[in-house]
């Protein structure tokens, strides 16, 4: 009887343990921060400071990660880590991709000022062609109904 105990407790510690193993190299086992890496070709990396992560995701958010107007930026990443080095990155449309300024995550967007659209991918304007800028959106904000700035 005592052995079966034992064999539980061993069980259910393994969850607690895998979250804190995480908590090591990132924010939080669901959020990464820290500076784009973008080679040429292949995966762009999360530098946290502490270790280069390879950012897996889907075709919309990779051409996102790969601007280089995202370079210079603090990034958060929502999605998960597979292991120490690797993060899935959400899927698109759940909005993975954000620049912090001052403490406060505003989601990286697209927009053009000649048409007024907003896009959620680099590129140009499918109006006007012009190259569109880049526009940190604070979704939080418009959520509640106040102004973005
Ligand atoms: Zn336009």
């Amino acid at each position: 009887m005592r052995a079966i105990v034992a064999i539980l407790g061993f069980a259910l510690a393994l969850p607690a343990f895998g979250a804190a193993a995480n908590s090591t190299v990132a924010a939080g086992p669901n959020e990464i921060r820290g500076r784009l890496l973008q080679p040429q070709s292949g995966p762009v990396s999360l530098d946290t400071g502490s270790v280069k992560i390879e950012i897996k995701a889907d075709k919309d958010s990779d051409m996102v990660l790969h601007d280089p107007r995202l370079a210079p930026l603090d990034i958060a990443l929502h999605g998960h880590l597979i292991d120490a080095t690797h993060f899935q990155l959400d899927p698109f449309f759940r909005k993975p991709i954000y620049a912090v300024k001052n403490g406060k995550e505003l989601l990286v967007t697209y927009y053009c000022d000649v048409c007024s659209i907003r896009y959620y991918t680099p590129g140009r304007c499918v109006c006007c062609q012009q190259e569109t800028r880049v526009d940190l959106h604070d979704e939080a904000a418009e959520a509640q109904g106040k102004p973005a700035n």
